[in-house]
């Protein structure tokens, strides 16, 4: 048996300036060929897990790409290019019994609104009938091309992701049975008219934590894989929202059932869905008086991990202005500054104009950058090895990476984009975490997977940037209408 086994990755936020090209994949992780196995077995991702069914089942594999870039804007059409060709070539050539894709199930790219679908619609035409299982990421836009194309899908069902090598495991264990006929997948999607809010996804919370166990209780009862989708809002296609998806042995009608129960259930909370607000300058002063730390202050307008540009310095100034002492930042994307700090050396007196080097147009927001003094505190290359877990055993790279430590702050700066979802982003930079008493985090919640356990308070502060969680200044045009809650429904 021959199994072709790839990922493509990007969560697409097509408000984000960031471009996305084939340098930003590899600066996240671009692998090929017998590169692969190497770097990604082992790994709690969906490919680690395909890489050991693989082995289990003696089968061979053709490994043609695995690429994952840290979100940002629409994929360039070239690099999408060369993905797809990647993938579907060896399919194209023949010889391959079946696929298993670890794909994230929001990617938008120049030309096509439906990276993934489009991808596997290209797979089927050239090898028809090919059997797919794909994984994919809760923030799946979930299209009509995705489901029509494949043979079985399933969604992570955690928020952070940690459940990325089991979802992976189950849905390629349903594609083993049915290559040896013990299994007829089927499957039945749908969409609810939610644009759900990524703040409002974390799966620990309601209304995540219930609908989840839904899909879970759904498995218990006989399907083969059962997702409900919270999709990714910071998308301006047609088909973003909450979706679901359910697979199971034959049963098209049950499979229907499921996902009609999934998709009212999570209707039924859309108000837990909305994100209410509060003025930056009052959480910042709340969290001023919490005495025990550490307090994590969530920057999650400038998320990195869904495409924020990672040098907004709203947040930043806001509690420099107020006074708080006892913070470390995770992290400001600035290679300029990162430079001059590596010119000055460490223990050298610095000014900088730090971050604010990006335009955001879509929001209307200019780059300002903070006029900061302070001492370079530490250098590095910006590479380590994830600990924690979410995307255990990962190498990550922040590029050059420089600490500023400025009127009781430090700030890790970097130069390529990294959302702070592990310690190891101040750790490896010589920074405890644990004593320090704030931690400003460009993180929404991710952020839980490193942080939760060390965290005494969590402040959510409203700052600026193109992962907003208010709809009021994203301009939506392609998303389709009407949809909760941007229109109200009677
Ligand atoms: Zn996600």
């Amino acid at each position: 048996m021959r199994l072709l086994i790839a990922m493509m990755m990007h969560e697409t936020n097509t408000f984000s300036p960031v471009p996305t090209d084939w340098a930003r994949f590899e600066d996240w992780g671009l692998h090929r060929g017998d590169e692969i196995p190497e770097a990604l077995a082992g790994t709690n991702m969906p490919i680690g897990a395909f890489l050991d069914l693989a082995k289990e089942a003696r089968a061979e594999i053709v490994t043609p790409i695995a690429a994952e870039a840290m979100p940002s804007g629409p994929v360039a059409r070239a690099t999408y290019e060369r993905l797809v060709e990647a993938i579907v070539e060896p399919a194209a050539r023949g010889g391959i019994d079946a696929a298993l894709l670890d794909l994230h199930g929001a990617m938008v790219t120049e030309t096509t609104p439906d990276g993934e679908g489009t991808l596997l619609a290209e797979l089927r035409r050239v090898a028809p009938g090919l059997p797919i299982a794909c994984a994919t990421d809760l923030h799946t836009n979930l299209t009509r091309a995705m489901v029509e194309n494949a043979t079985a899908m399933i969604g992570y069902k955690t928020y952070p992701h940690v459940d990325m090598y089991a979802v992976g495991e189950q849905i390629g264990r349903v594609l083993l049975r049915a290559l040896d006929g013990q299994v007829e997948p089927v499957m039945a999607w749908g969409q609810a008219p939610l644009l759900a809010q990524t703040l409002r996804m974390g799966t620990d919370d309601t209304p995540m934590r219930g609908l989840q166990a839904m899909t879970r209780s759904e498995e218990a009862a006989g399907a083969l894989a059962a997702t409900l989708f919270g999709g990714f809002p910071l998308a301006d296609i047609h088909d973003a929202g909450v979706s679901a998806v359910v697979v199971t042995d034959g049963d098209q009608a049950g499979a229907e059932a499921a996902c009609t129960r999934l998709l009212d259930a999570a209707w039924a909370v859309r108000d837990d869905f909305v994100y209410n607000h509060e003025p930056l300058a009052e959480a910042v002063a709340r969290a001023n008086s919490i005495e025990e730390g550490p307090v994590l202050l969530l920057d999650h307008a400038d998320n990195v991990g869904s495409g924020g540009t990672q040098d907004v310095m709203t947040v930043i100034r806001e509690v420099r202005r107020q006074g708080l002492r006892d913070v470390a930042v995770a992290a400001v994307w600035d290679p300029e500054a990162v430079r001059k700090m590596q010119e000055a050396g460490v223990g050298a007196d610095v000014t900088l104009a730090l971050g604010g080097k990006t335009e955001m147009p879509s929001v209307g927001l200019a780059g300002a950058p903070l006029e900061i003094s302070g001492r370079v505190r530490s250098l590095s290359d910006g590479t380590w090895v994830v600990r924690g877990p979410m995307y255990t055993g990962i190498t990550v790279s922040t590029g050059p990476t420089a600490v500023l430590e400025s009127e009781g702050m430090k700030i890790v700066v970097v130069s390529q984009h990294h959302e702070p979802w592990d310690v190891g982003i101040f750790t490896s930079n010589d920074i405890d975490p644990a004593a320090e008493h704030y931690l400003i985090l460009k993180s929404r919640i991710h952020y839980r997977a490193g942080f939760a356990p060390i965290a005494k308070a969590t402040v959510t502060c409203d700052g600026e940037g193109v992962t907003t969680s208010d709809n009021s200044v994203l301009r939506y045009v392609q998303v389709r209408r009407p949809i909760y809650p941007l229109d109200q429904f009677g």
